[in-house]
């Protein structure tokens, strides 16, 4: 008999109580796990518990007990880490060797906020006036945590760990295909001596179970991360009770080479911001711009590694891309290739299933002859399609590079440092790697310009984002203020 996923609410594991999904391994189409979703009143009874563990225990006060969790969390973690790389692979179809590093990232990311809580000093100042003025964090109370299926455990921890760190308490929605590692994230929580009530996990889809979180008037903020629409639909669900939001939305980020680098490099830098997680990652360097005088060699190079990249079972340490996640979102990814070939676009390479391996293994595809008004250049479609194009002068790449409504991301390659740091201040982007691509910093923030978001995650920003400052100000004793004469009765 099928085992069915339960919802962690309020300390205990419970059947949720509408629809049963099936989770499939997307590699292999094998159903690896059963989840009956969440209704709306087991989303109101998950608020309920994390609002009375807000009132009721001493998580929002007491910073030694946070850290001690924290701590402890990222060390089950660490022991575990294989199980839960191998999890994440099963469930996502992504490369064994980049599931082990979402875990050591997650690892660091609970300590990283653990070591900023307990460093993390009140703001103090003597007042002209002979006051003295003290501003503290505070929580800001319950909040809805909700992300997508590409990195389920790593964006799920960096939201939980600041949430958590900052003394918030928690309803968790893991995106409703990858729940696994989340819950087992759960079990640890658990374990870790987290006070019943303060970390809940709910499952289901977004018109039910986000939905429910994203109207409820006890929750104070949202934390989402997804797609632009769902994002916009949130913004404005939550103005309604002027909830906190902070929103980590789509890309469209471009890579700029210029022509004082090895081609061979740039195009080894170049696949890897494109195809990483099958290029199903919001920064992914989707749009590649080539100076001119090096842009045949270039296209010429990346189509020949671009071909032979190696598909196939993300458990076989030789694979590099794995599937895409769902059929579903297949569907959408060849759609947008056969909406660019229709528009006029060249296909350099790809476009096509590696049908020996599997119906969800897509070809690492490369448009070139692409014009800045085409939607393969304008919009995002999270999958391993790219494009080139060519540009004379480093205005003209800039000018490129900014001109899309995303800016979440984006990269320089060049020889010439001079120039790197000026094409990077002059892009409009969260976060600008010179020279390379991918590589987060627990200790710098991440999120995007214009439509890519709204906030930041990480750093000492993502910890601030789940807090309320407060200003405290203080003279020694009460004295009269005497601003309104004192009459006496007549
Ligand atoms: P999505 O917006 O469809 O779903 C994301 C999450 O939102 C899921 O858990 C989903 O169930 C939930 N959701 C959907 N409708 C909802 C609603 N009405 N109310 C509340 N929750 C709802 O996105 P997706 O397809 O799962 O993810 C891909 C997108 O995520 C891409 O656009 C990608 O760029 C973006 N992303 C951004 C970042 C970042 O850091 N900026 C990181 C990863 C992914």
């Amino acid at each position: 008999m099928a085992e069915y996923l339960k919802l962690f609410i309020d300390g205990k594991w419970i059947d949720g109580a509408a629809s049963v999904r099936s989770l499939m391994n997307p590699a292999t189409g094998e159903v690896i796990a059963h989840i009956r979703e969440a209704d709306a009143t087991q989303v109101h009874d998950a608020v309920m518990a994390a609002r009375t563990a807000f009132n009721e225990t001493n998580w929002a006060t007491d910073i030694k007990l946070r850290v001690q969790v924290l701590r402890k969390i990222a060390d089950l973690l660490e022991m575990s880490r294989d199980e839960f790389a191998c999890l994440e692979t099963r469930n996502t179809g992504k490369p064994l060797r980049e599931s082990e590093l979402d875990v050591a990232d997650s690892v660091s990311c609970f300590r990283y906020y653990a070591d900023l809580i307990e460093s993390k000093q009140p703001w103090q100042k003597e007042m002209w006036d002979g006051s003295k003025s003290r501003v503290v964090y505070e929580p800001i109370g319950v909040c809805g945590l909700i992300v997508p299926w590409n990195f389920p455990l790593l964006l799920g921890v960096w939201k939980l760990a600041p949430a958590l760190a900052a003394g918030n308490t928690i309803v968790f929605k893991p995106a409703e295909i990858t729940p696994l590692t989340l819950l087992k994230l759960g079990v640890l929580a658990q374990e870790s001596g987290i006070p019943d009530g303060v970390f809940n996990i709910v499952l289901g889809d977004g018109p039910v179970v986000g939905e429910a979180m994203i109207r409820h008037p006890d929750v104070d903020k949202i934390s989402f991360t997804g797609g632009s629409k769902t994002g916009k639909h949130i913004y404005t669900s939550c103005a309604e009770g002027l909830k906190r939001v902070s929103l980590e939305l789509g890309g469209k980020s471009p890579l700029l080479v210029f022509d004082d680098v090895d081609v061979d490099v740039s195009v080894d830098i170049a696949l890897f911001g494109a195809f990483f997680n099958q290029g199903q990652v919001c920064v992914a360097s989707s749009r590649i711009l080539v100076h001119e005088a090096i842009y045949h060699e270039f296209i010429e190079k990346l189509k020949h590694r671009a071909s032979g990249l190696k598909l196939g079972d993300p458990f076989d340490p030789e694979t590099e891309l794995g599937p895409i996640v769902s059929a579903t979102h297949l569907e959408k990814i060849n759609d947008c290739i056969r909406d660019a070939q229709v528009a006029g676009a060249t296909l350099l390479c790809g476009g096509t299933i590696a049908a020996e391996l599997g119906p969800l293994f897509l070809e690492p595809t490369v448009f070139v002859d692409v014009h800045q008004d085409m939607e393969i250049v304008q919009e995002e479609v999270f999958g391993p399609v790219i494009t080139v194009q060519p540009f004379a002068k480093e205005a003209d790449a800039v000018r490129l590079a900014n001109d899309t409504k995303y800016g979440l991301a984006a990269g320089v390659i060049t020889n010439d440092l001079i120039r790197a740091e000026r094409v990077a201040r002059l892009l409009r982007a969260g976060t600008v790697w010179l020279n390379g691509y991918h590589t987060p910093h627990v200790e710098a923030p991440w999120g995007g310009f214009k439509q890519s978001g709204i906030g930041r995650e990480l750093g000492p920003e993502g910890l601030t984002g789940y807090m309320e400052p407060k200003h405290i100000n203080i003279l020694p004793s009460p004295s009269k203020v005497e601003w309104f004469v004192e009459r006496r009765p007549t």
